[in-house]
């Protein structure tokens, strides 16, 4: 279990990096961990992530009130506050503007589509929860509608939000986010996004279990309420592409060579193909 003290010194490196990297800009960007069962440890608003020190955070209640602290909590504390609320296994959490991603999120493209392995085994999709004003109670609702289902989601036209474990394994997942926008803005650039297969989309899902990655599988869950869609590009040339057999004959019916499915409909042709290969 992690001490206090560790904790705080934990934010303050993770804010550290997260400005050396670009992440943030000014004083932009939140980090929060659960302190016990009924209290947090949040960054304080106006303040640089890259010069913070361990005696500057706030703690408060699970209901955002202060308990301690000179300065006040993160403007954000109400999304912080809900992505508790809605995932008792989520021990922190962390949300920045890093550019590339956040370019996703502006533009519109949910990082949903099943390129890399390892976003696959530790992410899922990414998906974009719809635009709200930031700091107001407009923003935890957005989220709400995807974290149950997701570890980390862009923010339209605004960033990225991460949850984990831990502290490092929240702020390592936006790690990945970014790093996944870069590759697919740079695959994009070059005309070309090939889709792992669906048995390869499976057996990385399988092997979850033994990574001991205990996350949600989001593109498969169940209770995802997520309505957003999973563009999966038609089979031309017949290379190895994510297309089920259900929807085959839709996409060849389709002149712009693609089908829109919901995560829910995604999820149910995932689960088939789980079924039929036991
Ligand atoms: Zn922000």
């Amino acid at each position: 279990m992690s001490t206090e003290s560790s904790l705080r010194a934990d934010i303050v490196e993770v804010g550290r990096r997260m400005y050396a990297r670009g992440y943030t800009a000014s004083n932009d960007g939140n980090i929060s961990v659960r302190l016990g069962t009924d209290r947090l440890l949040m960054t304080p608003k106006s303040v640089c992530k890259g010069f913070m020190t361990p005696d500057m955070m706030c703690i408060t209640d699970l209901e955002g009130r202060k308990l301690q602290g000179d300065r006040d909590p993160s403007s954000e504390t109400l999304m912080h506050l809900e992505v508790y609320r809605q995932r008792p296994d989520v021990q922190a959490v962390v949300h920045a503007h890093p550019p590339t991603a956040t370019g996703f999120a502006v533009a519109g493209i949910p990082l949903d589509r099943a390129v890399l392995a390892e976003v696959l085994t530790t992410l899922g999709s990414i998906p974009i929860a719809e635009y709200a004003t930031p700091s107001t109670k407009e923003l935890p609702e957005a989220v709400r509608k995807y974290i149950r289902a997701h570890d980390g989601m862009l923010l339209a036209n605004h960033g990225a939000l991460t949850v984990g474990a831990d502290l490092f394994g929240a702020y390592y997942k936006m790690e990945t986010i970014e790093h996944f926008a870069k590759i697919s803005l740079v695959a994009r650039m070059l005309g070309r996004e090939n889709l792992l297969s669906r048995e390869e989309v499976t057996r990385l899902q399988d092997l979850r279990g033994a990574y001991g990655i205990k996350a949600p599988a989001p593109i498969c869950a169940e209770t995802a309420e997520d309505e957003s869609c999973q563009i999966v590009q038609a089979p031309a040339g017949g290379g190895r592409r994510l297309v089920p057999e259900l929807v085959r004959q839709a996409a060849e019916s389709n002149s712009a060579g693609e089908i829109r499915l919901t995560y829910r409909e995604l999820s149910a042709l995932i689960d088939e193909a789980v079924r039929s290969l036991r």
